[in-house]
């Protein structure tokens, strides 16, 4: 797509979607079977090309309390079982995962915008290794820290966002089951064709019915999932207003919550690092999955001797970047996930022109149909601009510069949000400093967007509370064993 005279063009290279089996309408995931929903059906579109893939079924209050119940039956077995029994269903539903992977990946690109390169080898293989990893943990719960009997907690309502349908859901489901919960999850309005794909899955594994539950719908669905007083876990993924909502819904219950927010991370370059790897570093940070990534390095920092060299490079990079059709294995943007979110990228890279940052893109050919935004760089911007604060939650990086650690470390934390940071330095004695001083759940080093199963997840201050994956994600499914004092 870029006019670059020293970028060569690629000729297309589509995967082919004659893999995917997509059906006209769906129904609801309830007790093990796909049964009607009583609200009014809505669409799921192809966002790169606006096309309808699907009607969905959207489930009102009493559905929903039909999914609770569900959950509450399966609960009484489930919960029972032994650890190593539970942990062969989740082996088993990793390997068909892995089984059908080039299925779900197809399926995920065409119904969320995202390229297939990303869907195959990120997405898909994380949403497998999710799986496994907590498989191990079913039969050794008592290692994890909490006391040598610790307890499910009962039904889990699990509300996710669209940017990561799939692997959202096995960041949910796979802990919750393998600590003996049962879920009723809500996928995102836009993105239910995987969610419903893995209800398939859970079939095709045997899994007991009623173990996993899922309901399609918006967010008066969502309230009703997170609401309902048969409900003992809530997990939620999303923006922080709806988190913050959620939060007032369940306070004085004693339902536990765990919240994954916004972010407004800092990706911070220091003098001495390895500038090409940088970029490298700089460009996965802010334009993996267009942007639509809670803990993308959304505000790069650069130390002042550096930064007209990282920008002179970052900007040779970015023209190499390939926007369009997410079925080709050359994309490297695909499209943007709705036109809600297309209209609030736009609005906030125009508050960014107007509070006077100066914008610039590589010249690009956008597809006519479908919704699109050119990988965008905004320099010039200071602490106090919108483009600096806002979750922008696209391809837009905001650049600002330092001169000292401190100073990096003082503009990194000036953000409402904590959720990641990426330091680039060729100095270990550094990096463990800035680990240290910055608030943010994750600190990459020399590396960013890179998710581990084995690896907690999770923000500080507006970006949420609680963590998820590794040891730590188990305590959010559990209940300490306290007689045994632990
Ligand atoms: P959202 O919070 O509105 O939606 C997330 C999920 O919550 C969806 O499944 C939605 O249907 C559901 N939901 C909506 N209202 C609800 C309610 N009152 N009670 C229960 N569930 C409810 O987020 P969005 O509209 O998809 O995106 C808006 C912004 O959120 C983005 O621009 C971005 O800033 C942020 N976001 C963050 C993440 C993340 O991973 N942290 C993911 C997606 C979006
Ligand atoms: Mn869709």
């Amino acid at each position: 797509m870029a006019n670059d005279p020293n970028v060569f063009e690629y000729a297309p290279a589509p995967e082919s979607r004659s893999i995917v089996d997509i059906k006209p309408s769906y129904g609801l995931f309830i007790d093990g079977e796909f049964v009607d929903g009583h609200g009014s059906a809505f669409k799921s579109i192809n966002p790169a090309t606006e096309e309808t893939l699907a009607e969905i079924a959207e489930a009102d209050d009493a559905d929903v309390d039909k999914a609770v119940k569900a959950a509450r039956k399966a609960f009484r077995t489930w919960s029972r079982m032994p650890g190593k029994e539970r942990s062969k269903y989740l082996y088993r539903i990793a390997r068909i995962i892995q089984e059908r992977s080039r299925e779900l990946a197809v399926l995920e690109s065409i119904d969320n915008g995202k390229p297939i390169k990303e869907s195959r080898d990120v997405d898909v293989p994380v949403v497998a290794a999710h799986f496994f990893y907590y498989a191990g943990w079913a039969d050794k719960l008592e290692y994890a820290g909490l006391g040598p009997n610790p307890q499910p907690l009962g039904v889990a309502a699990q509300v996710i966002p669209w940017n990561f349908p799939l692997l959202m859901l096995a960041w949910k489901v796979a802990p919750a089951l393998a600590c003996g919960n049962t879920v009723v999850l809500k996928p995102a309005e836009t993105t239910p064709l995987t969610a419903l794909l893995f209800a398939e899955i859970c079939q095709q594994a045997d899994l007991p019915p009623g173990v996993v539950n899922i309901v399609t719908g918006a967010g008066a669905t969502g309230q009703a999932v997170v609401s309902h007083p048969d409900v003992d876990k809530v997990a939620f993924t999303g923006s922080t207003d709806v988190g913050k909502a959620i939060a007032r819904a369940i306070a004085g219950t004693d339902k536990k919550a765990t919240l994954e927010l916004g972010g407004k991370a800092a990706n911070i370059v220091f003098d001495d690092a390895a500038l090409d790897q940088a970029v490298e570093g700089i460009v996965s940070g802010i334009f993996f999955n267009q942007g639509h990534v809670c803990c993308a390095g959304s505000r790069l920092l650069l130390q002042e001797s550096v930064a007209d060299e990282v920008m002179a490079k970052l900007k040779r990079r970015m023209g190499t970047l390939r926007v369009g059709d997410p079925l080709d294995k050359n994309t490297d943007i695909g499209a943007i996930n709705s036109a809600e979110q297309l209209a609030r990228i736009r609005a906030l890279a125009e508050i960014g022109e107007d509070e006077g940052a100066e914008r610039w893109s590589p010249p690009c050919e956008l597809p006519s149909a479908g919704f699109w935004f050119p990988p965008t760089v905004f320099t010039g911007v200071s602490q106090a601009h919108r483009i600096a604060r806002d979750e922008i939650f696209g391809p837009v990086l905001s650049v600002l510069t330092f001169r000292t650690p401190s100073e990096a470390v003082e503009k990194a934390n000036n953000t409402p949000y904590g959720l990641s940071a990426g330091v680039w330095t060729e100095k270990g004695s550094r990096i463990l400093h800035m680990a240290d001083q910055l608030r943010a759940g994750v600190v990459w080093a020399n590396t960013f967007n890179k998710f581990d199963p084995a690896s907690p997840f999770g923000g500080y201050k507006e970006s949420g509370y609680g963590r998820e994956g590794g040891r730590q994600g188990l305590s959010a499914y559990l209940k300490a064993d306290t007689k045994a004092g632990a």
